[in-house]
């Protein structure tokens, strides 16, 4: 290491559980960053300043105005010039550290391409705030053994989870039954900033923890927190492998890697429009969903479907989940404003 790198690092360094033998195992890691949104801009930022010596960074979505308020690598000019985030990002982490290599990938995090995108990584840092990903990330850690960090966060409350694969619970571990029926998004109920750098923060202490090997001070349980009342919790996760059973760690079932609950979007040939079908079925509450979504958009609905205006597309939802988004063939852009109006 140049002389340079010590002073950068030396406050790290002098950190007992890190010291110099960690910095150097922090310069040897590969970390997969996906989704480079709130968490995985603060968190990105965090990595490349500890000196973490790969960074894989992977989004699908463009820098937009209503990001700049808690997106904090991002700049009014990435947005003039349309900047995909994931390019936008290596940018701003280049001139934060150019001893490191940034590798920022602009995808669609898939069933197809996720274990291209793990293979050699030494763990995942979930970025995405969105269920359907952490269930594939959640299979992907499990074939290739490879650590992940969940992290989540809306309106002023956040949550925070380490999942080493054989030894803490992993995801399903903790939601047997997939996804949570989750109706509240970013769109709906808005977010702060500080409940982002929170989750981040978190989730980079247990990214230091995992890669300088510091099992015992890894979180094994969930980390919750709700800024607004000041209320901080953890749940232990202590008996969760007790029984034995999960589908994934025990059974081996990867049913978002291999099977068919992943969400599907399918372009519709001749209409201008994508299909995005949720691989589990959902119960939407078309209703409550309107009376949310009426705050930012111009919405209708009736009893069996709901129709929402965003710019120039127009998505018609239904209540099994699916959605017919016009005014695009981008199937990339079409499941971001999926996620952005259902979660
Ligand atoms: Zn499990």
């Amino acid at each position: 290491m140049f002389s340079k790198d010590n002073d950068r690092y030396s406050r790290q360094i002098r950190f007992g559980p890190i010291g110099a033998g960690g910095q150097q195992r922090f310069d040897q890691a590969r970390v997969l960053v996906i989704g480079v949104g709130a968490l995985g801009s603060a968190s990105s930022e965090m990595l490349a300043r500890a000196g973490v010596g790969f960074l894989r960074l992977v989004d699908r979505d463009f820098v937009d105005w209503s990001n700049l308020q808690r997106q904090s690598l991002y700049c009014e000019r990435d947005v003039k010039e349309g900047l995909p985030k994931a390019i936008a990002a290596a940018n701003r982490l280049r001139e934060i550290n150019s001893n490191i290599t940034i590798d920022p990938v602009v995808a669609d995090v898939l069933p197809t391409n996720i274990g291209e995108l793990a293979q050699d990584m030494d763990l995942i840092v979930d970025g995405t705030d969105h269920f359907d990903i952490r269930f594939l990330i959640n299979d992907i850690s499990i074939v290739l053994g490879v650590p992940w960090v969940f992290g989540g966060c809306l309106g002023a409350e956040g949550q925070v989870m380490t999942i080493v694969p054989g030894e803490t619970p992993c995801l399903r571990c903790w939601m047997p039954d997939g996804p949570p029926m989750q109706t509240d998004t970013c769109d709906s109920v808005g977010v702060i900033g500080p409940i982002v750098q929170l989750v981040a923060s978190l989730q980079v202490a247990e990214v230091m923890k995992v890669l300088v090997d510091a099992r015992e001070a890894i979180c094994g349980g969930l980390q919750a927190f709700s800024l607004w009342d000041s209320r901080f919790r953890q749940i232990s996760g202590a008996n969760l492998r007790d029984g034995k059973n999960c589908l994934a760690c025990d059974q081996k079932s990867f049913e978002w890697l291999y099977g068919e609950k992943f969400t599907s979007a399918t372009k519709l040939c001749g209409r201008n429009s994508v299909q995005i079908s949720p691989g589990i079925a959902r119960q939407l509450d078309l209703g409550r969903l309107a009376d949310t979504l009426k705050a930012a958009h111009s919405v209708t609905h009736n009893a069996y479907l709901l129709r929402v205006t965003v710019d120039t597309l127009r998505v018609t939802a239904f209540a099994d989940g699916r959605a017919i988004i016009e005014g695009t063939e981008d199937v990339a852009q079409a499941r971001t404003l999926y996620t952005r109006l259902f979660g």
